[in-house]
């Protein structure tokens, strides 16, 4: 079966440095595949390869088969590989509905779904609901990235990437995003999640990745690695 994302000696960095050397791994459709790591891992840098956002130095990204190494970001997110960013990246002056369209944009025409998908982003965090006239920047920070998470999935994606989608969130809500994103799993949808609540993250996950200087230093399944006492240790803070 062709894995719906195959990495191959990915080198990716910032002004001719390095920061990954040689990431390689494969995403098999309908996986949860967690990527845990230190700070200064290279998991954003990973992430925003992907996306289009930083170009690869060496190596190649395959998604559904095809050579996107060289994509432009919109272009990867019309073919469906959809990243939820860390920073909150949304319209501040526009309006919570206004963004969550945008957030569905790719897929203007299907309007019918796009009114179901509201529907459901608005039930799954209903604060957005009551703040949907305001604008985007006068919500706080946890609301904003409730509002990021929900335009993400507005595209529907094929290949769900979540950076730390946890953070800024109280402890209920980020127990409501982990559901979530379990439920969409459950669905079907495939998604490499990238998460600093590495526990929980590995608990929802079918393989895990670890992380250290830019390269994969273990890989295995989630519950070989949540039971590795190393692993525990080192990434998820308890022996
Ligand atoms: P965190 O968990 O802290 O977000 P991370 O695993 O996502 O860490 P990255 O943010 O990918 O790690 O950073 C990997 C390395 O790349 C770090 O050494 C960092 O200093 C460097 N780096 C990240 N962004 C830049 C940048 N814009 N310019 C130069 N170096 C950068």
């Amino acid at each position: 079966m062709t894995p719906l994302l195959s990495i191959r000696d990915l080198v990716v960095g910032y002004d001719g440095v390095p920061v990954l050397h040689g990431v390689s791994f494969d995403l098999v459709g309908g996986e949860l595949l967690t990527i845990v790591g230190a700070n200064g891992a290279g998991k954003s840098t990973l992430l925003k390869a992907l996306s289009g956002l930083r170009r690869a130095m060496a190596g190649s990204i395959q998604f559904d088969g095809v050579d996107i190494t060289r994509w432009s970001p919109a272009r990867i997110v019309a073919a469906g590989l959809v990243q939820v960013p860390e920073n909150r990246r949304l319209f501040p002056a526009s309006t919570v509905m206004e963004n969550l369209r945008l957030g569905g944009y790719v897929r203007r025409r299907h309007r019918a779904e796009l009114a179901a998908d509201i529907d459901a982003a608005l039930e799954m965090f209903p604060i957005l609901a009551e703040r949907s006239s305001q604008r985007a920047g006068a919500l706080s920070g946890g609301e904003q990235q409730m509002l990021t998470i929900s335009m993400g999935l507005m595209a529907r994606p094929r290949l769900l990437v979540l950076d730390e989608p946890s953070l800024g969130l109280a402890p209920v809500l980020v127990e409501r995003v982990l559901e979530h994103i379990h439920q969409l799993h459950q669905h079907g949808t495939t998604v490499l999640l990238v998460e600093q609540l590495a526990d929980k993250a590995l608990g929802l996950a079918d393989r895990g990745i670890v992380m250290k200087l830019g390269e994969i230093v273990a890989a295995g399944s989630a519950a070989e690695l949540r039971n590795d006492p190393s692993i525990r240790q080192a990434y998820l803070g308890n022996v």
